[in-house]
C-alpha cells in the first residue's frame, strides 16, 4: 500500500499529455480543451458603436445643455443597427437618429438617449449634457485585434463558446478526446431498467464513470457488465485493448471473485499500484501497457467516485492539456468533531458553506463507502491525513472542493 500522493505522483507521470488535434464545430466545442491559443484577428467590436438608442452628435453642440439651455439639433438621417450612414461626418448644429448596435457616424462623439430629448418637428430638443464618448462603445474595447484571448488547454465553458463566435470561429481547434471504456464487474450486479429478483444491486457505478469521463474530456464507451469469472473477464478486457483508457469497477478486493490484478498481469499490463492508503477506495489498482491506461477503481460505490475524483479526473484533465487538474483546496473550520483511525488518509464527504465570513465544513453523515447519498450531498471532500486520529470542533482542516457555485 502506498501513500495517496504517491500514488497521484506515479499515475500522473505515467499521463501523456494529448498531442492530436480536431477541428470541430462551434456547436461541439462547448467542455472541450483548446488545442491551439487563439488570436483575434480582428477588432471586436470592429467599429466604435452606439450602446444607446438615441442621437449621435457633437460633444461640443451639447456639452452646456440644460433644462434652461436647451440645445436643439437639426435630424440629419438615421442609422438602424446593421445599417450604414450617409458616409458624411455629422456637422454642427445636427444630429443623427441611431439605433443600439450601429457605427457611429464620423465627427459624431456622444450618443444622446431617445429618454433625454424630445422630437420635434425635424429637430431634437436636447437638455441634458453627457460627457465625450458617454453610450459609445469603442472598437476593439472587447477584443484587440492581434490580442491572444484564449490559450491552449483552455476548457472551452459558455462565455469561450461566446468569444470563439466573436472572433468567427466556426470551427474550433481542440484536443482529441482519449477514447475510455467503462467496464462493470459482479455477478451481483444488474443493469437498471431490470426488474430485480431481490438480492441484485443496480449497476450505479457504469453510470457515475461514464458521465465523470464526460465531464473531464474523455470519449466515454460503455463496455457493460461482466460477470465474476476469470475467463469472461480477461477476454471482455482483451475486447477493449484498443482503448486509451479502461476504467473497470469492483473485482479488486480480496475476495475469491476478484480477479482484474491477476487479469490485468495475465494481458501483459505493468501494474504499478495495487492498493493506495486511503479511505474511501484503498483497492485501485493501476497499470499500463505503453501508453494505455488501466485503471480498476473498488467496487462501493463512493470509493469508485472518490477514487475517480482522486486519480482518473487529473489524467484525464492532464490528457486533455488542462492548466487545472487538481481540486481547488480552500482551509475551512470544522463545526463537528472528525474521528478516523490511523493509517490511511481519509476524504470524508463533507458540506461547506460561508459564515460571516469563515468558511465551516461538517461531513454528510454516515461514511460508509456504499452510501452514494453522501456523494450527491457533498460539495467538498474532507482531506484529513494519515497521521492523524481526532480532529476537534473548531479546529482547522484542508478541504477539497469538488462541487462549488455551479448549479
Ligand atoms: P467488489 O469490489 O467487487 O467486492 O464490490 C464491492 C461492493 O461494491 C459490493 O457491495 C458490490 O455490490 C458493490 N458494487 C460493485 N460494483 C458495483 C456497481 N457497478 N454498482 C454499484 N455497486 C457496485
Ligand atoms: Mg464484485
Amino acid at each position: 500500500m502506498i501513500p495517496v500522493q504517491e500514488a497521484y505522483e506515479i499515475i500522473l507521470s505515467s499521463v501523456k499529455p494529448q498531442t492530436k488535434k480536431e477541428n470541430v464545430n462551434l456547436l461541439d466545442a462547448f467542455n472541450r480543451f483548446l488545442a491551439e491559443d487563439i488570436t483575434a484577428s480582428f477588432n471586436v467590436p470592429p467599429k466604435d458603436n452606439s450602446s444607446m438608442d438615441g442621437y449621435a452628435v457633437l460633444f461640443s453642440d451639447i456639452e452646456k445643455a440644460g433644462e434652461d439651455r436647451p440645445v436643439i439639433l437639426k435630424i440629419d438621417h438615421e442609422i438602424r443597427a446593421g445599417g450604414e450612414s450617409n458616409g458624411k461626418p455629422v456637422q454642427s448644429g445636427y444630429a443623427v437618429r441611431i439605433m443600439t448596435g450601429a457605427a457611429v457616424p464620423d465627427g459624431a462623439d456622444v450618443i444622446i438617449p431617445f429618454e433625454n430629448t424630445e422630437e420635434k418637428g425635424d429637430s431634437v430638443i436636447i437638455r441634458k449634457a453627457f460627457a465625450r464618448y458617454e453610450h459609445v462603445r469603442f472598437a476593439g474595447e472587447d477584443i484587440k485585434k492581434g490580442e491572444k484571448v484564449l490559450t491552449k488547454g483552455t476548457k472551452i465553458d459558455s462565455a469561450e463558446i461566446g468569444l470563439l463566435a466573436s472572433m468567427n470561429f466556426a470551427e474550433v481547434p481542440v484536443m482529441k478526446r482519449p477514447e475510455v471504456a467503462i467496464l462493470s464487474t459482479g455477478d451481483e450486479i444488474l443493469e437498471p431498467g431490470n426488474e430485480n429478483p431481490g438480492d441484485k444491486i443496480y449497476n450505479s457505478n457504469a453510470y457515475v464513470l461514464y458521465s465523470e469521463v464526460k465531464k473531464y474530456g474523455g470519449n466515454p464507451h460503455y463496455a457493460g457488465i461482466v460477470r465474476d469469472d476469470k475467463d469472461k473477464v480477461l477476454e471482455k478486457f482483451k475486447e477493449l485493448l484498443n482503448y486509451d483508457i479502461i476504467i473497470s469497477s469492483g473485482g479488486v478486493s480480496m475476495g475469491r471473485y476478484d480477479f482484474i490484478p491477476d487479469v490485468l498481469k495475465k494481458l501483459g499490463v505493468e501494474i504499478k499500484i495495487k492498493s493506495i492508503l486511503m479511505k474511501p477506495g484503498k483497492p485501485v489498482v493501476f497499470g499500463v501497457i505503453g501508453d494505455r491506461l488501466f485503471f480498476g477503481l473498488p467496487g462501493n460505490p463512493v470509493s469508485s467516485m472518490v477514487s475517480f475524483n482522486k486519480f482518473v479526473k487529473p489524467s484525464l484533465l492532464k490528457i486533455s492539456g488542462s492548466g487545472k487538474i487538481n481540486n481547488p483546496v480552500i482551509q475551512a473550520i470544522t463545526t463537528e468533531d472528525l474521528n478516523k483511525q490511523k493509517g490511511r488518509r481519509n476524504f470524508l464527504r463533507g458540506i461547506f458553506s460561508l459564515n460571516n465570513g469563515i468558511f465551516t465544513v461538517k461531513s454528510t453523515g454516515l461514511q460508509s463507502s456504499g452510501i452514494l447519498t453522501s456523494m450527491s450531498r457533498a460539495n467538498c471532500l474532507i482531506d484529513i491525513p494519515e497521521e492523524a486520529e481526532h480532529i476537534s470542533a473548531g479546529e482547522t482542516v484542508n478541504i477539497e472542493l469538488i462541487k462549488y457555485g455551479e448549479i
